[in-house]
This record gives structure tokens, sequence and C-alpha cells, in this order.
């Protein structure tokens, strides 16, 4: 998926205590609805990064979507385009969404399976409902940072169609990346993490009803509902919204009153500062400059350019990138205490 906001906003901040001074444990994310572009724009619901918020472990970008009908629709439909210094982790809770890109891979992801695309210094892709898709279309875009030492290397993609998973009294999991519970997934991170899929029975918040799951201490964590309601530390979590555990863990304790998915995100909280701009994540101003100069260069080339390629398959044209703000971008760290913020 695509960050296709024409106007893409990158606050400015002053400096401002450490990392982890006078960080809540418990806060509540909420979303903002996004438009995903093309002529009859999807909503997707934007809960990472949050305004204060930015990231939870390496997870730096998550986008929800639907349940939407789209019979006799086009579906999601997103252009060519690049990106760099991060992965792509695309999960569906039905329907399907077609992945191509540049290194000619092409692969429909569904409900269970894993696509995961890694950009390290450059790559483009696709991402469109198939003309003969189903009816509903419901699922969640995750990126995951890449760290310095792997940030500028090779691109590569791969699908993952069996992942581990276990059952509880209380629900079902699915570990899509990193390890939970001794499950783990074959998926390759680069940064200790979690992401999980968690199938709530709904058995209601007490007794056996709860989905108890261990988690390291040393991640901080985040639950992110995608269809009822959940519960976790007892707080209710709506769909789309995303509730921040913080870190110290040994336990998350998860439930829902009607059968509920919803994601459990972790990892090592991520030190490095990130500038994170349309579809580029990096560490300076100047390379996202050049990281857009290069893709309006190479966006028109039939057999793409040298940093990010072409999407052969793809029938139409690839996004422009948006014209860059008058001000230099800042790196920003991946919390901020509110109050520290020039822009309010
Ligand atoms: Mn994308």
């Amino acid at each position: 998926m695509s960050n296709v906001e024409t106007r893409p906003v990158e606050q400015t901040v002053c400096d401002g205590p450490p990392a982890g001074e006078g960080e809540p444990d418990i806060e509540l994310l909420q979303p903002r609805e996004v438009p995903l572009g093309g002529p009859r724009a999807m909503l997707v619901r934007r809960s990472l990064p949050n305004r204060d918020r930015r990231m939870v472990g390496a997870w730096c970008f998550a986008d929800s979507y639907g349940p939407t009908r789209i019979t006799g629709e086009a579906g999601m439909q997103v252009p060519p385009h690049p990106h760099t210094g991060l992965q792509t982790v695309s999960w569906l809770l039905d329907g399907e969404v077609l992945h191509q890109d540049s290194l000619g891979s092409r692969r429909t992801v569904r409900p269970g399976e894993l696509n995961l695309m890694t950009a390290g210094a450059g790559i483009a892709h696709s991402e469109e409902s198939p003309p003969d898709h189903s009816d509903t279309l419901h699922g969640v875009q995750l990126w995951v940072a890449q760290p310095e030492e792997h940030r500028n290397g090779p691109a590569h993609f791969d699908h993952y169609g069996d992942l581990p998973a276990f059952t509880e009294p209380g629900g079902t999991v699915t570990v899509i990346m990193g390890e939970l519970a001794g499950a783990a997934s074959p998926a390759r991170a680069y940064t200790p993490l979690v992401g999980a899929d968690v199938a709530l029975d709904g058995g209601g918040t007490g007794g056996d009803g709860r989905l108890r799951l261990p988690v390291q201490p040393d991640f901080e964590h985040a639950v992110l509902a995608l269809s009822e309601p959940v519960t976790a530390d007892g707080r209710t979590v709506a769909p789309g919204s995303m509730l921040y555990l913080g870190r110290g863990r040994r336990e998350v304790v998860l439930a829902a009153e009607k059968p509920a998915r919803a994601l459990l995100l972790g990892g090592v909280p991520f030190e490095e500062h990130l500038v994170m701009w349309w579809n580029f994540v990096a560490r300076t101003h100047e390379e996202i400059v050049e990281a857009r100069t290069a893709w309006e260069a190479e966006r028109e080339l039939a057999d793409g350019g040298a940093r990010f390629g072409a999407v052969r398959g793809y029938a139409g044209p690839a996004l422009p990138a948006p014209a860059l703000p008058n001000a230099q971008l800042r790196a920003r760290p991946r919390y901020r205490a509110p109050g520290t913020r020039r822009d309010g």
C-alpha cells in the first residue's frame, strides 16, 4: 500500500527529553482517516505514525481498512510507487490483493498469508484488487523500519502461505513476524519484534474468555483492534484504534465480548530517529530529496531506472511523488511527550 496523501505533512520538532522519559505506560491511540488515492479513494484508518507516538518497536506505519463491500467496484487500486528503508507487511482478514513489484514478483495475498516486501535502498510495487476479486476487502498494511545496517541493502519479496499458529483458551494466534509463545514466523525481520494476528473467541472478558499471551519484557507492545472491540488490560479498544501497552510486561491479556480480530505488535524500542515522508523511510532531508528525485526521473521509463526499477505487469502510469514541503524535513524520535512539540 502507498501513502498517497497528496500533501504529506512532516512536522518539525524541537529537542525534548530523551526517549523513555515521561512516557505513559498505557496510551489509547486514535486513528485518522486517510484516503488511499485513486478516482474512488478508499478510506483507511491510520494508527501509526500517531501524533506523538510514531512507532511501536520497529513498526512505523499501520493502516487498517474495511470490511468494505467492493462488489462490482475496482476495490484497491494503488499504482506503482517506490519505497525505501522499510518492509511492507500485507495481511488480510477478507478478500485478496495482487502485489507486483520491480523485481518481477507477482503474488496474490489472501487471508492467513503474508506478503512481505523488503525495500532496502529501493523498490517499486503496485497493489490492486484483481478483476475477479471477492465481495469484501478487509485488511491491514504495516511498515517495519529497517535499521541503519540494513536499510540500504538489497530489495526482496517473500510470500509465506503457512505461518505458525496456536490455540489457547480464549482464542487462536497466528505469528506473522517474530516469535510469540515459542512459535516463530519464518519471515525475516531486522530487529527483535513481534507481529501476531489474534482471533478471540469472544467468550467475554472474564475467566476463560481471556487469552493470555506471554511477551518479551524488553519489548514495547500495542494492540490494534481490527473488527469488533477488544479489551486489553481491561481497557476497550475500538476497531482501528490502538492501545499502546508500554514496556516491561511478561503477559498481555486480551478478551472480547464477541468473536474479534486484533493484532499484537511489539518490539525493542527503535531508537534511530526517522524521517518519514510519502513512501520513504530515511534519516535526513537530503536522503528524502535524493529518493524523490530518483523516482521522478525513473517512474516514466518503461524499463525503470537503476534505483527503483519498473513494475512491468501493471496497466497504467506510476504514481508521481507529491511536492516537497518548503520546510526542511527533520528526523523524529519514536515518541515525543506532548507539550514538547513546537507545532502543537
Ligand atoms: Mn506501498
